[in-house]
């Protein structure tokens, strides 16, 4: 077994997918390459995954650059995110330790949006480096689009108290970064990783259930809504179903 079967494997197990059974020889690598068809170790990931579900909600949010608001003028990823870590918006500001305004690469394909920063974001500066966040690393892994390919962020820059989900007024002082992230980045994907970045995101007030397996648009670029990373952490049960949006996701990735 090669040594990126193996590490599948082993993705595999953690995040709870259904049994894999490998095929046990070349030959039938080969007997792809002689009709053509990519072999099968190249894209271990579409092994048993769901195909692209049908359309959600199309949303248009009003675009900094068409506002023409302070946030248009900040012509880079960087530049935005400094902005970021000097402006007091809101009163999570007044309690953080550091804005944590996202990473990444700033040409990413795959934008992820989180919730809010958590206390080992709030004492980096980094967003998902704690226990979530090294799930959502192994994750990313798994469908071969690793870490430092993708930009990652949140609903909200600062951390809310005790880890509490952020108020209305909260997410409606800090979303027009967000927005501003995605119209400089202009992702081919964005994920959204729970239901309260899944509605900030959107606009409306549905469950999880409602809001996953949809392929939504925002400003026309393909959203889909997954559950977060640190609720996996809570159930177990709810990788499976994870590990579908996902791979639905890197499917997007590559249409
Ligand atoms: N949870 C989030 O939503 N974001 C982070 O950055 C870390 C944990």
């Amino acid at each position: 077994m090669d040594e990126l079967r193996r590490r599948y494997l082993a993705q595999q197990m953690e995040l709870g997918g259904a049994e894999v059974v490998l095929e046990t020889n070349a030959r039938s690598d080969e007997q792809r390459k002689d009709s053509g068809a990519e072999p099968s170790a190249a894209r271990p990931w579409m092994k048993g995954a769901p195909p692209i579900p049908g359309p959600g909600l199309a949303v248009m949010s009003a675009e900094p650059a068409l506002l023409g608001n302070s946030l248009a003028d900040l012509d880079s990823i960087d530049a935005l995110a400094d902005y970021i870590r000097s402006r007091h918006c809101c009163g999570l500001c007044a309690s953080r330790t550091n804005a944590v305004p996202g990473e990444g690469n700033p040409k990413a394909r795959l934008m992820l949006v989180g919730e809010g920063p958590g206390a080992t974001e709030d004492a980096t500066g980094r967003p998902f480096v704690g226990q979530a966040g090294q799930l959502l690393d192994s994750i990313l892994q798994a469908i071969e689009v690793p870490r430092e390919t993708v930009y990652i962020t949140n609903i909200v820059k600062c951390r809310p108290p005790q880890n509490r989900k952020p108020l209305p007024d909260e997410i409606a002082a800090c979303i027009p970064y967000l927005h501003r992230q995605i119209e400089l980045i202009r992702p081919k994907v964005v994920v959204a990783l729970g239901g309260t970045a899944g509605e900030a995101m959107l606009g409306v007030r549905k469950s999880l259930g409602e809001l996953r397996n949809k392929v939504h648009t925002f400003n026309g670029i393909p959203l889909m809504v997954t559950y977060h990373p640190a609720a996996l952490l809570r159930n177990p049960n709810w990788k499976k179903p994870t590990w579908d949006d996902v791979r639905i996701a890197r499917q997007l990735l590559d249409r």
